[in-house]
Parts: C-alpha cells; structure tokens; sequence
C-alpha cells in the first residue's frame, strides 16, 4: 500500500493537483481548455483539459488541504477580489490577510507539492529532505514557523496597460532575491516569491509579508515578466524548430505578447 506524503499513513493516493484547481479557473476558454506553453511541437504548447496532477496524497490529506489552506484563500483572496486592486505600476500596495498562518501555509504546500511531483514540469523544484520534511510538518501542525523562515514576497502581475488581469499560472522557476534561494509561481495575480533557506534575508524580512498579516505588493506590467520573456520565447522558438525549455500556462483563447524585452511577438491562441 502507498503512503499518503503529507500525513506518511497508508492510503489510496489520488491524483493531486499541483496547483488547486480553482487557480486555473480563469485560464480556460468555452471548452474548456488552456495553453500549457512548453515550447515543443510546431506551435510550441499543448492543449489541456486540466491543470497538472500527480498521486501524491490521501483523500485524508486531500481534504485537509482543502479545507485548512485552499478554501480560505479562494475565500479571502481570489473571490474578495484582491489582485484586481493591484493596477498601478510601480505603485506598492499594502494588504492585510485576515489569517497569516493559513494564508503562508497555502503557499508553501503548493511548493512542497511541486518539489515532491515526478512530473517532468516540475523537475527544478526540488527543496531537499530538511525542507520537504520541516514544511510538512508544518502543513500538518498548521505552524506557519518563524517570519524570517520561508518568508513569501509578491509581486503583482497583470495587464497594466488594459487593467486587464493577466491570466497566467506558471510552474515554481528557481531564482535568488535578497541572497535567498527562491522559487517564484505565478498564480492569482501575484508572482509569487519563496525564500527557501534557514537564515535570515534583510530585504525579505523588510518586505516579505509579516505575521501581523501585512504583505506588500509591487504591481507590475506583465511585459516586463520573466514568465512572458520566456512564454514568448517559447511560441516563437516552437516555431523555428528550436524549442527552449520552460512550462506556462495560459488561456487558451487570447495569448499575446508584444515588446517583451525586445521581443514582438503575437500568439493567438487556439480556438
Ligand atoms: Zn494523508
């Protein structure tokens, strides 16, 4: 009998999401489909019906996730509307939200999920036993751990220009910010950036969000992304034949890049 990773008992495991389901909600078309943009075959995406799963858990800590971290945020984040304040450039917004604990929490289990996943897209993603160990007991215990461990920034990503949202979600893609290891998701409106170390980084523990629940958001212009830079680099090397490695998804039916970094390029999704 497998064993469910978070809670280690024995169980069926089911084939868990990633990412929640409801992060991909805005990325589908009419049928239901989005890009997963990975820059193979001569358009340089698949077409997807779903968002990426792997057997990971239990329908013990299915459910536990679901209830202790995913609802709150769909609830406190996504449905009360957040990201659709941050729409002026360059501006840094402060928020409050109403639950540290759980709030951290949710994303730190999207990351662990990432770093156990087999699945190919997911490959970078890997924190290591300490940390893949010390994050699920904390998942377990609901222990968000001390402000300066694992501490989470964002930065706000939309169309800036439009005051459009900017429907993306992006696999974990490892990177540094303030001397930390980080793994940077966007999902929700915000990339999101984790420090994953055992010390303290000045400009995360400054701007990173706080235990009081305060989080400071820069909002930016998608154009000026990595994740664009390299979903556009994607479509149009897929096109070339000369596929570059990296894995986005987006809505199916309206994609377009323009001026990233020098880069033009317009994609129009499938239909
Ligand atoms: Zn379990």
């Amino acid at each position: 009998m497998p064993t469910c990773k978070l809670c280690l008992s024995e169980a069926t495991l089911r084939n868990s999401h990633i990412h929640p389901e409801f992060l991909y909600r805005d990325l589908y078309n009419d049928q239901h489909q989005l890009m997963g943009i990975n820059g193979e075959g001569h358009r340089g995406y698949a077409v997807l019906q779903k968002g990426l799963r792997d057997s990971l858990l239990g329908d013990c800590c299915e459910s536990f996730l679901n209830r202790e971290y995913e609802n709150p945020f769909l609830r406190d984040w996504i449905d009360a509307g957040v990201p659709e304040t941050f729409r002026d450039e360059g501006v840094v917004y402060s928020v409050k939200v109403p639950d540290y604990a759980r709030f951290k929490l949710f994303h730190l289990s999207i990351l662990l999920r990432a770093s156990w996943s087999g699945l190919g897209t997911y490959a970078d993603v890997s924190l290591g036993p300490k940390h893949e160990e010390r994050i699920r007991r904390m998942l377990l215990g609901g222990d968000p751990g001390k402000a300066w461990l694992y501490p989470i920034f964002g930065y706000g990503v939309a169309d800036l220009r439009g005051k459009e949202p900017w429907p993306i979600l992006s696999r974990p893609m490892v990177t540094e910010l303030g001397g930390l290891r980080t793994y940077a998701s966007i999902y929700a409106g915000v990339a999101w950036n984790i420090g994953v170390a055992s010390h303290l980084s000045r400009e995360f523990s400054t701007l990173g969000l706080q235990p009081d629940g305060t989080l400071h958001v820069i909002a930016t212009d998608f154009r000026d992304t990595v994740e664009a830079k390299l979903a556009a680099d994607n479509l149009r090397a897929a096109e070339a034949g000369r596929p570059v490695a990296a894995e986005l998804h987006g809505r199916a039916s309206r994609m377009e890049y323009r001026g990233v970094n020098g880069i033009r390029g317009i994609v129009r999704g499938h239909r």
